[in-house]
């Protein structure tokens, strides 16, 4: 059967009410339409179901859909129903039915009227199933959602292994149609071999969603990303959009702060009753909830184009997913933003779900999780490193703004002789190990592999040790995505060197290198949080025992606490010195040295009024610096001039000076030194000192009243009290 070009359209017309096709629509139906093997890749919100559910009504038969979730097939039937008059147009069959409707719908099959059947693997898997079906008129067999048939994919389901000695039983000449959203290469050869149609026509478009903005941020401290997270949902104004986190728990904690600060947000997940859950929805699609926290169990078939925003404040367990959850941002089109939120004490916690599966599923695993790390951790452009793991060349050396990392680039530095190097140990040691022995070994370290096959004895063992793990591990990431090396699948991930990288040791050619970002180092900046609540009257008898305290020794009250530490106590209540460590401006040494009453106090206090104290810390309003702090940070380690570190992160001395007070009033000390000694006089210096070591208060402004006389300038004062809080009262 040959169809024209113009009756398909005017049947996307009457039964969808479409003017045109997306994409590769068209040529994808036409192929089913011939009954040929088909294969079709293409992203979430690429429109998949038409090209199976269109086909399907246009041919004489049923058409069989295969589909791994039952609650999503009835999402499916009744989006098809509601194009149609007849509700018997589809339906599913599964073990949801009972006895009676499972007639009806083969009385309707029998009888023509059903043009799709959804059904869930094991369904068909039954031998009377089978049976009923070699004796209907089977149009073809979709096969959705078919990465589920690879064990290399990451929604793994045995029973869809069985389909093809399914569909041999129905009838092994009714074609098949295999579609997916996420398929990198090897998990593609998995399905055309495994499914049998080796033969198919593929359609692949591309993966690049050009609309989508990705960025990842480190992970701090919960409160800390839970701020970032109010904040981000604050600036959109009310847009829609879903946040991603792992525990039940969670997205009932974040939606509440969030309705705390004026957003209309509800949890979402696996643990509430069908009726809740619907309702949650139904909210969001009708716009009476803009923001959904959810379980991963949000999404899979909610179809609302103009979804803004995909935050996941959990790091999803591959890559995979990832880009199938933020995939639900933007189908409209138009720019939408996808923020991560990355920390490797989150991956560590995945790890240790996959201690209890059977080994291969544990490795494979751990390799999924290696790539999502690597993704965070990049520095490359997050598009085009997308885009590689799906098996697709972006063209483009880079996104432009549309990643974090070419909106704010590292700076690059040539690589080629590191990358030589790298090649060369790859093959030095046969090309037996992953990257993680690679780097060890480059590094000089001493892994099990290492002592196991005594690398440490190998010559270029340790070659490579003044520049770093995370350096090195960016080197062979970067050699994979130019296709020196190779990463092995089938032997959890195993560097080949590719002819390309043999060439490249030839003859080597200028590589400019962006060092990965380091995301175990930025954990320690602390950010100093504004509350609600407060409670004046426990405020009052916290500022009495600090005065009692500074006398018993002999400092002043604001070196004991500072005003904001109190006010800060007198909203969260902390009862443990640990929670007194997360209050802002308390750092761990005097939490320990002035802590104790504290603590002891509030306990009391809360007791005695039966206070129910706030599981988490409520944000009003937040200051999202923290990506500047760590830069900040790192600049006064490296003691590089301040007017230098002004300047690199665009700001000017005054912001400088402002920033660094903030960093050590909540308690990270910062040696400045270094700078002093240049720029500040030294009687001045002493001066200041002194000044503030005897001073009632901590204010710039009294200082300088009385200061001035003596030719000391604000900015002095500024300096020199930095210095002061960093080592007088921390
Ligand atoms: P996928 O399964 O690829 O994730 P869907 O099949 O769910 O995507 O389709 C995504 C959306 O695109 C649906 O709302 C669908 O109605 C819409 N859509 C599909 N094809 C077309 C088309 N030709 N014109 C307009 N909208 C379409
Ligand atoms: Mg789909
Ligand atoms: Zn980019």
């Amino acid at each position: 059967m040959n169809v024209a070009e113009l009756d398909i359209r005017s049947a996307l017309k009457t039964h969808f009410g479409f003017d045109s096709f997306k994409e590769k629509q068209e040529e994808i139906i036409q192929n089913v339409l011939q009954r040929e093997n088909t294969f079709v890749i293409m992203p979430t919100g690429g429109g998949k179901s038409l090209c199976y559910q269109l086909p399907a009504l246009m041919l004489p038969g049923v058409a069989i859909v295969i589909s791994p979730l039952i609650a999503l097939m009835k999402n499916q039937v009744d989006a098809i129903r509601g194009y149609n008059r007849n509700d018997d147009v589809a339906h599913f069959l599964n073990s949801t039915l009972t006895k009676g409707e499972m007639k009806q719908v083969k009385e309707d099959i029998i009888s023509g009227k059903t043009k799709l059947l959804y059904v869930a693997p094991e369904t068909l898997n039954k031998t009377e199933n089978i049976e009923f079906f070699r004796n209907v008129d089977v149009s073809f067999v979709a096969v959705d959602e078919a990465h589920c048939i690879s064990e290399w994919g990451h929604d793994f389901r045995p029973e869809y292994r069985n389909i093809r000695a399914m569909v041999n039983a129905i009838g092994e000449e009714v074609p098949v149609i295999a579609l997916t959203a996420t398929a990198t290469p090897k998990v593609r050869s998995d399905i055309k071999k495994n499914l049998n149609v080796e033969d198919a026509n593929e359609f692949i478009t591309s993966f690049n969603r050009t609309n989508l903005y990705y960025e990842v941020r480190p992970k701090k401290d919960k409160n800390e990303t839970i701020k970032q997270i109010v904040q981000l949902v604050k600036s959109t104004g009310g847009e829609s959009g879903i946040i991603y986190v792992q525990a039940r728990k969670t997205t009932e904690e974040i939606a509440k702060i969030l309705n705390v600060n004026g957003i209309n947000a509800a949890p979402y997940h696996a643990g509430m009753d069908s009726k809740s859950r619907s309702k949650v929805q139904d909210d969001f699609l009708m716009e009476d909830v803009d923001v959904i926290v959810a379980t991963i169990a949000f999404g899979m078939g909610i179809d609302k184009p103009d979804v803004r925003f995909v935050i996941h404040y959990d790091i999803p367990k591959s890559i995979e997913n990832y880009y199938q959850e933020t995939g639900r941002a933007g189908r409209d089109g138009l720019l939408s933003n996808c923020y991560a939120f990355f920390s490797h004490k989150d991956i560590h916690r995945l790890e240790k779900f996959l201690r209890d599966k059977p080994a291969s599923e544990r490795q494979m695993g751990a390799q999924l999780l290696e790539e999502m790390v690597a993704y965070s951790e990049t520095a490359t452009c997050r598009r085009k490193y997308l885009l590689h793991y799906f098996g697709e060349t972006y063209d483009k050396p880079n996104c432009g703004d549309l990643c974090d990392n070419c909106k704010d680039p590292k700076e690059k530095k040539e690589a080629k002789d590191d990358i030589v190097l790298a090649i060369k140990a790859v093959d030095l040691l046969n090309e037996q190990f992953t990257t993680k022995v690679m780097v060890d070994f480059i590094c000089g370290r001493s892994g099990k592999e290492i002592r196991d096959f005594k690398l440490n004895a190998k010559p270029l063992y340790g070659q490579g040790k003044e520049k770093g793990e995370m350096y090195w591990f960016s080197v062979i990431r970067q050699a994979l995505m130019l296709g020196l090396l190779h990463k092995e699948v089938e032997s959890y991930g195993l560097l080949k060197i590719t002819d390309a990288g043999k060439a490249f040791v030839e003859k080597p050619h200028s590589v400019m290198l962006a060092v990965d970002r380091d995301y175990t180092a930025e954990s320690s900046a602390v950010v100093p949080t504004k509350t609600a609540a407060l409670d004046d009257t426990l405020l009052r008898m916290l500022k009495d025992l600090r005065l009692q305290v500074a006398k018993q020794n002999n400092v002043k009250p604001w070196v004991v606490f500072f005003d904001p530490s109190l006010e800060d106590m007198a909203t969260q209540y902390p009862i443990t010195l640990d929670e007194l460590t997360k209050v802002s401006g308390v750092s761990q040494g005097k939490a320990q040295r002035y802590g104790r009453q504290f603590i002891e106090l509030i306990k009391d206090y809360v007791e005695e009024n039966d206070i129910d104290r706030p599981e988490d810390f409520v944000v009003k309003q937040v200051a999202n610096k923290s990506r500047l702090k760590v830069n900040i940070i790192q600049g006064i380690d490296k003691k590089l001039p301040l007017h230098e570190i002004a300047a690199d992160n665009k700001m000017d001395m005054q912001k400088l000076i402002d920033e660094l007070s903030m960093i050590v009033s909540s308690g990270t000390k910062l040696d400045i030194n270094y700078y002093l000694e240049e720029h500040v006089d030294e009687y001045s210096l002493e001066d200041i000192m002194e000044y503030f070591e005897e001073a009632e208060s901590e204010s710039v402004d009294d200082a300088f009243e009385e200061l001035k006389e003596d030719d000391i300038t604000r900015e002095e004062i500024e300096l020199v009290r930095i210095k002061f809080l960093s080592e007088v009262v921390h």
